[in-house]
This record gives structure tokens, sequence and C-alpha cells, in this order.
């Protein structure tokens, strides 16, 4: 089994400005903290409620091109994401087909980590979940992860320490 650190996206991978699918910027350390997680033979997947979308403040096709330059960017520094899972559900939103009152996907639950450890084949003790949210914390708790808060700084650093 492998073996993954799955990252929340905003606030944690990149600088949350609410409008994250037209403006990239990096939280500190965060390319090199990916690049570490690659170098490790680790997954490094990434786990993000993107309410936005069922609010209808962009559309789908719209995140996938902010991952695609992620990942441009990312490779430009010799590093990877293996997956990306999102959530565009939410219990108000304005999108009727995202409407959903308590999704199983939308984080503090479990569903997308629960989804990506069937998927890739990873287990969940030797895993963990970086995340800015307390909901981060319980999501990666339901499925049996060990989640990290992270309270900014250099992600590098704390990746690598949890890496050792
Ligand atoms: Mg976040």
């Amino acid at each position: 089994m492998r073996r993954a650190v799955f990252f929340d996206r905003d606030g944690t991978l990149n600088v949350e400005s609410g409008f994250e699918f037209r403006n990239l910027a990096w939280m500190p350390g965060a390319i090199e903290a990916v690049r570490k997680v690659n170098d490790a033979g680790w997954l490094a997947i990434v786990i993000t409620n993107q309410s936005g979308i069922g609010r209808g403040l962009y559309g789908e096709a719209d995140m996938h091109a902010f991952h695609a330059r992620m990942q441009a960017e990312l490779a430009a520094a010799g590093a990877r994401i293996d997956g990306f899972y999102f959530c565009p559900f939410h219990p108000e939103a304005a999108v009727e087909r995202y409407r959903a009152a308590d999704h199983p996907d939308r984080k503090p639950n479990p569903g997308m980590i629960l989804r990506a450890l069937s998927e890739f084949g990873i287990d969940p003790a030797g895993s963990l979940l970086i995340g800015d949210q307390d909901r981060d914390i319980v999501a990666a708790e339901r499925a049996g992860v060990r989640g990290v808060l992270y309270r900014g700084g250099d992600l590098s650093e704390i990746i690598a320490r949890e890496l050792a």
C-alpha cells in the first residue's frame, strides 16, 4: 500500500483570495513541500471543498484550468500533484444540481479522502492530511488519517518534519 500526504488547497497550498480560479499565489514553501512528498515516494493528493462552484461564482472548467496552472508551475520546479479531489456541493448552493444538505464529500465529511484511499490503494494509518481549518482535521480523522493543522509558516519545513 502507498502512503500519501493529503493537502487541503485554499489557505494551505495557495493563498485564499476568493478568486482562486483567476489568481494563483502559493503559500510559503508550498511548491517545495509538494516536491518533498514526491521525492519521499509518497503520493501528493489535493482534497478541496469548492463551494464556489455550487454558489455559481465559477465553473468546474475554471477550477480545472486553475489546477492545470498549479501542475504547470509545480512541473517547472520538478514537482507534481498525483490527484485532485473536489467537492462542489453546498447546502445553500445557488446551482440546484450542487445543492446537498450534508454531502458525504464535503469536509468535514470524509468522502473525498475515502475515495482517494480506495482508488490509489493508500494506507490511511501511514498517511497524513494537512489543512488550515478544523473541518480538514475532522475529515481526516473520520477517514482514519492523521490530521495536521496548518497555522501558516513555511509549509516545506512542516512537511519535512512530518515525513521524517
Ligand atoms: Mg483551506
